[in-house]
């Protein structure tokens, strides 16, 4: 019999209930008790709708309060001196001080720790921060307290723990001079002690999580696994290894051999895998093929992965398991709470609920190959795949002819950055050290209420323009006031730097309740590319001419770039990635030219998702960067000399892909840099960065506000990489999420310590 499990499912809720009770606690809406009934009643949930898909082993561990990696070291004892709790046990107001730093609102008591991109997902985590004397103690039982609550609901549970050398390796040690691997003698012990208060609820098997099974590994790290899991094979339990988001590659043999008892790949990511790792994976092994998409949305081809499933379990029988590629986590909770999706999509669709459901069919395919929901499964999913390639809903004729005809040259601009500078310096006539935002200012609940009373019909379009340019003309008035240099209108208009223009173009659908989680509290809800994309008319000339009508200083208008279009977004699966971002990048080209033809000087195209495009393997890299770069090319190129384009990118720890963003050739971006305290300048030691630049000063995902004499010690920090006339200041990334007595707070410092500086260096 083939086994169905689950990796994880998504904790937020169907309507983000977690999001919601997490904020209520946050501002003391919702006592501790509240919170945590939230957090029981969804995990009740979650199991149950597995459970009643027909999935056996359910995970227990995917839920966390605000980061399954923050709730690992909280497990361990990974926490900061700063956030020790005095006199007291870790508690939860623990996590959340290390995932948003302390702040009794202006004076601020500690940095919250660094935040990044969960591999080369949308998912954020909180990076472990590693002293160099390490020590790892049992600190939190929230693992063994939710096996207990899923045990007593009657469920046959797997808990899923971050394995140990994933662990390392997503740390950080603030001495550079520790090595991680050092640290692993003393953190093995800790899983012995885990595994054992499993086995003593009951627990048969764990997941042990080990994705970076998939990436370029060191050697030390590949001989680390095996020294690792040579003493954990003595700790109790069953263990599966599960790797996932990519190929094993050069580190199959390795895993294939690991002594544990079963082993996860990923065949979406990486479907021709199983074929060797069949031949590799000793005889007493459990082999858990992922099948099913947990990163897309689209419906999976049942009968061509019943083929791999079909193959496989001759070879493997009763040790076949069928599982999602990867956690749920990062798709959307539930397809049936679409209520506006029409029919046919909608047929083309399965998110975390219908995989499950997906996942149980396969396994029941194979063992009971003639049960009439089989057959009858079987058949729908062709009829739905061979009408999908036929749709004329889905292929374009004159966006193929577009995109045929694009040239070398359209992806160049007329004049060698060297040359156009000089030009936009005279014609914007800016102070050294200019001072800017990223784009947008707080999205308050009266612009929230405001965009869903106009999207429900209770305000008309006059009201809600009216209402949105009393929106902008109160930010550009705001940024007047402080004195900073390029202003933004704000995009009060915008829901979602990705949605917002998806919105305008052809060729994009919607969910209602799509929402994936990004951070935190944060979640996201990509729109689905389902055809070829065009732009049937501008999308942002009426806001930002409305803007710039309100002052003489430059404003600047914002738009999101085709690779954070394509990245934020769920693609197609039936077209290259390559050739999305080329249709994206056509459709924004028209905007920028628009945006210039109606006076706008300078245009900034968001590229904040593109480091996270880069595959995980660096062999990979090259061909990324290429199609990336030249798809930002293809949108920025068209402009005249004097226009400047900015860009700007978060979490960008680009060090490595610095080159392929020199060749993007915008004349500003700006980045992110101040929770790693301008770490990431190091990247200008050894290249040259051409072009101008603004490492963000401040850091917008905390509440926190920094002082003037802190920026100004950044912004000198800076200067010692970057050559002062090619430097802008400006906080992090977008201020939509912060209020406004925080964000005036902060931007009043910032401006004052571009001031100061200036008046030091001129
Ligand atoms: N212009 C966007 C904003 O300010 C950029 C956001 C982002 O980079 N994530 O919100
Ligand atoms: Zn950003």
């Amino acid at each position: 019999m083939v086994i169905t499990h689950s990796l994880g499912f998504p904790r937020i809720g169907r309507d983000r209930e977690l999001k919601k009770a997490q904020e209520a606690f946050w501002i003391g809406e919702l006592d501790e008790a509240g919170l945590r009934a939230v957090g029981h009643n969804l995990r009740k949930t979650h199991w149950d709708l597995q459970k009643n898909a027909g999935i056996e082993l359910l995970p227990v561990g995917d839920f966390a309060w605000y980061d399954q990696v923050l709730t690992h070291s909280l497990m361990l004892g990974v926490i900061p001196e700063r956030f020790k709790p005095v006199n007291e046990k870790v508690n939860l107001q623990t996590m959340f001080s290390m995932a948003r730093g302390i702040s009794d609102r202006y004076c601020d008591i500690a940095h919250a720790q660094e935040m990044t991109k969960w591999f080369d997902t949308n998912y954020h985590y909180l990076v472990p921060e590693f002293s160099a004397d390490q020590q790892f103690h049992l600190s939190w039982d929230q693992l063994f307290e939710e096996v207990r609550e899923a045990r007593d609901l009657g469920h046959n549970v797997k808990p899923v723990v971050i394995g140990p050398l994933t662990y390392l390796w997503l740390g950080k040690t603030k001495n550079k001079d520790v090595n991680k691997l050092d640290l692993l003698n003393r953190l093995l012990p800790l899983y012995g002690h885990i595994f054992q208060r499993l086995a003593d609820l009951g627990v048969e098997w764990v997941q042990i999580d080990e994705p970076i099974l998939v990436l370029d590994l060191p050697q030390k790290w590949k001989n680390a696994f095996e020294c690792a899991y040579n003493i954990i094979k003595h700790n109790p339990l069953k263990k599966l290894v599960a790797t996932y988001f990519g190929g094993l590659e050069d580190n199959l043999s390795l895993a294939a051999n690991l002594p544990v008892d079963g082993l996860h790949i990923d065949l979406v990511r990486a479907p021709d895998q199983y074929l060797t790792i069949l031949d590799y994976l000793p005889s007493y092994k459990v082999l858990s093929l992922g099948v099913v998409n947990g990163r897309n949305v689209w419906r999976c081809d049942l009968e061509k992965t019943l083929a791999i499933l079909r193959y496989s379990y001759k070879k493997l029988e009763n040790r076949l398991w069928v599982a999602p590629s990867c956690s749920l986590l990062h798709s959307p909770v539930d397809l049936e709470r679409e209520d506006k999706l029409d029919c046919e999509l909608k047929s083309w669709l399965a998110f975390a609920v219908q995989k499950c459901s997906e996942i149980v069919l396969l396994a029941q395919a194979i063992n009971q190959p003639d049960a009439p929901n089989v057959v009858a499964a079987l058949a729908e999913s062709r009829t739905t795949q061979e009408a999908r390639t036929k749709s004329t809903r889905i292929h374009k004729p004159a966006v193929q002819a577009r995109i045929a005809a694009i040239t070398a040259k359209d992806s160049q601009r007329h004049t060698l950055f060297s040359q156009r500078i000089n030009k936009q310096h005279i014609s914007l006539n800016l102070p050294l050290l200019p001072t800017t935002t990223i784009g947008s200012f707080p999205q308050t609940a009266s612009i929230r209420l405001t965009r869903q009373s106009y999207k429900a019909g209770k305000l008309s379009e006059e009201e809600y323009v009216e209402a949105m340019h009393s929106e902008i003309k109160h930010a550009v008035e705001v940024q007047e006031n402080l004195g900073l240099d390029v202003l933004v209108h704000g995009e009060a208009e915008r829901n979602d730097m990705v949605e917002y223009f998806a919105e305008q173009l052809d060729g994009y659908v919607f969910t209602s309740f799509g929402w994936v989680q990004s951070y935190g509290s944060r979640c996201v809800k990509p729109a689905i590319i389902f055809s070829d994309l065009s732009r049937p008319k501008a999308m942002t000339i009426e806001w930002i001419c409305y803007a710039q009508s309100l002052t003489s200083k430059v404003m600047k208008g914002m738009l999101t770039g085709p690779v954070t279009m394509l990245m934020w977004s769920f693609p197609r699966e039936d077209l290259s990635l390559e050739v999305q971002a080329r249709q994206l990048a056509l459709a924004i080209r028209d905007e920028v030219l628009d945006l210039e033809a109606a006076g706008i000087k300078i245009v900034q195209i968001d590229e904040a998702a593109f480091r996270e495009g880069l595959p995980l393997r660096k062999a990979k890299w090259q061909y990324y960067l290429d199609w990336a770069t030249e798809a930002f090319r293809l949108c920025a190129s068209g402009v005249r000399d004097e226009t400047q384009i900015h860009t700007h990118m978060c979490y960008s720890e680009f060090n490595d892909v610095i080159k392929s963003i020199a060749a993007m050739d915008a004349d500003v971006i700006t980045i992110e840099t101040s929770r790693s305290d301008m770490e990431l300048l190091d990247a200008f030691k050894a290249f040259t960065y051409p072009n101008e630049i603004g490492p963000g000063v401040y850091d917008i995902h905390s509440p926190r506000v920094p002082d003037a004499s802190e920026i100004t010690n950044l912004l000198r920090k800076a200067t010692k990489r970057i050559p002062v006339e090619r430097l802008w200041v400006n906080p992090d990334c977008g201020l939509k999420t912060r209020d406004w007595p925080e964000t005036k707070a902060a931007l009043s410092h910032m401006v004052t310590a571009a001031r100061q500086l200036r008046c030091e260096l001129t």
